[in-house]
C-alpha cells in the first residue's frame, strides 16, 4: 500500500518523533502551522475518519492519550492546544491514514486572525 504515514510507522520514511508505543506515534508536522504542530497517527492503517469501525475505538483512546501526553512532554498541556482531524475532501485531508493535528505553543487566534 502506498501511504505516507505507513512508511514512517515502518520507518522508511524518517520522522522526528516525540513519542512512540505500540500502537500510536506523534511526530512533528513538517509544514508547521503553530508554535508547536505535530501529527499523531495509529500504527493501523485506517484511511479517515470516516473508516474507524467499533473494534478500532480502544485505539482513539490511545491516540487521546498520546496526545495528552505528546503536549505535556512538548510544555503545552497547561497552556492548552487544539486537536483536529480533517475528514475527507471538503475537511481538506491529503494524506489518508487517520491523523490528529495537535497545535499548541500560541493563541490559535493570533495565528488565524
Ligand atoms: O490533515 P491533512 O491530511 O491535510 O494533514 C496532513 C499533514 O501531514 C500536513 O500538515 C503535512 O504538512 C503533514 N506531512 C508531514 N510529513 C510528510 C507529509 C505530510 O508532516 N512527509
Amino acid at each position: 500500500m502506498d501511504c505516507l504515514f505507513c512508511k514512517i510507522v515502518e520507518g522508511t520514511i524518517p520522522s522526528n518523533k516525540v513519542l512512540e508505543n505500540d500502537h500510536v506515534i506523534v511526530f512533528h508536522d513538517i509544514q508547521p502551522a503553530a508554535p508547536t504542530h505535530v501529527l499523531v497517527i495509529p500504527k493501523k492503517h485506517i484511511a479517515s475518519m470516516n473508516d474507524v469501525t467499533a473494534e478500532d475505538l480502544p485505539l482513539i483512546g490511545e491516540m487521546h492519550a498520546a496526545a495528552q501526553e505528546a503536549a505535556n512532554r512538548l510544555g503545552i498541556k497547561e497552556s492548552g492546544y487544539r486537536l483536529i482531524n480533517n475528514c475527507g475532501r471538503d475537511g481538506e485531508q491529503t494524506v489518508h491514514h487517520l491523523h490528529y493535528h495537535l497545535l499548541g505553543g500560541a493563541r490559535m487566534g493570533a495565528l488565524t486572525s
